[in-house]
């Protein structure tokens, strides 16, 4: 399902598989959940270079192996045809410095899957296809066929993102934890708060709906951000702002205690600047983390939670309609007009 540009409706284009490189793995995609950073392209507030495929939240299953490949995941277990994965979603030169600082998200030959140009040989990259070919320098990880697809393809996005931003955090347990913006990164990291045992979670968003909904996932205290600032309660160990509006921002670090950490994460898009108040920053001992993408670590710590945690918390209720992939433009309308946490393509339906 090719993606021109904004404004023209994705369209069905075949192509055959391509005979598979050394160490690729040809998987069949089953389930793809689509992202606000996808929404964010299909409404022209980011550009890719295009024509592209879109969908990097996916699960899937191994179809074939190129004929040189190890075959085995990323901590070091066999993988097997017919296996249920999800995988990282980019892959980069593992021998590059940055990966070897444990940043391989800014590591050399980098490529993201859902966000690369389509070419004659090279297509099957993105969520929203049939099949997706895996290059070397992705980590894979197999998932349990237990855990319900649209659980699965939100691990290697959302959740792996939220473990990145609690490995800033350090330790969580007894900690008071902020938690701004709840969508589905909101969500998690309550969740995974709460299973850390966080002292108590707070969370303030502008929505009521999504508030109410994230008590579920551990929230104990819900704050409006519409309201006039000063809402928001003091004395917090941990602000993690997974909105990325300047105002949440703001507000959060007002909220630290002294030698508090804020670790922001949403801002991935262009708002306008922040104003901090640099002496109370330096009075307080704050620490300020920012965190774009995950490391592989992380990518292993959210498959670990969401297989040993998912029934904990409503993790079936982020997908709340899903689509074949020939509705793929049904799907991105509905999911800019209701705004849900996700909405899902299912390719299985769909083949
Ligand atoms: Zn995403």
């Amino acid at each position: 399902m090719v993606f021109e540009e904004q404004g023209i409706p994705m369209h069905l284009q075949k192509q055959p598989i391509p005979e598979l490189n050394k160490g690729e793995i040809l998987v069949k995609n089953l389930f793809t959940s689509i992202c606000g950073s996808d929404l964010h392209t299909y409404c022209g507030l980011r550009q890719e270079k295009v024509p592209t495929v879109l969908g990097h939240e996916i699960v899937g299953e191994i179809v074939a192996f190129a004929n040189e490949y190890n075959r085995l995941d990323y901590v070091g277990n066999a993988l097997q045809i017919g296996d249920r994965v999800t995988w990282s979603i980019f892959s980069s030169d593992p021998e590059s410095a940055m990966s070897k600082a444990g940043m391989p998200q800014k590591g050399e030959r980098l490529f993201k899957y859902g966000h690369a140009q389509v070419s004659e040989n090279d297509a099957l990259h993105g969520g929203l296809s049939t099949h997706c070919i895996l290059k070397t320098g992705t980590a894979v990880m197999p998932i349990s066929k237990s855990v319900p697809l649209p659980v699965a393809a939100i691990i290697n996005c959302a959740v792996t993102t939220v473990a990145g931003a609690i490995r800033l955090a350090g330790d969580i347990s007894q900690k008071t934890i902020l938690i701004t913006g709840c969508g589905l990164l909101g969500m998690v990291c309550a969740a995974m708060c709460k299973q850390k045992g966080a002292n108590y979670i707070h969370m303030a968003d502008i929505n009521a709906n999504r508030l109410n909904l994230s008590k579920a996932f551990g929230a104990d205290y819900l704050h409006m951000l519409d309201e006039k600032p000063g809402v928001l309660p003091q004395g917090i160990d941990i602000a993690f702002d997974m909105s990325g509006a300047p105002e949440a921002i703001e507000q959060g670090l007002n909220t630290l205690a002294v030698g508090a950490t804020a670790v922001w994460v949403g801002s991935v898009f262009n708002t306008r600047k922040i104003q901090i108040d640099a002496e109370s920053i330096v009075r307080r001992l704050i620490t300020i983390k920012g965190l774009h993408n995950y490391n592989f670590e992380d990518f292993v710590t959210a498959v670990n939670f969401i297989t040993d945690c998912h029934h904990l918390f409503p993790f079936d209720q982020v997908v709340t309609k899903e689509f074949p992939l020939s509705a793929t433009n049904d799907a991105f309308g509905y999911a800019v007009k209701y705004k849900p946490l996700r909405v899902g393509i299912n390719l299985e339906q769909s083949q």
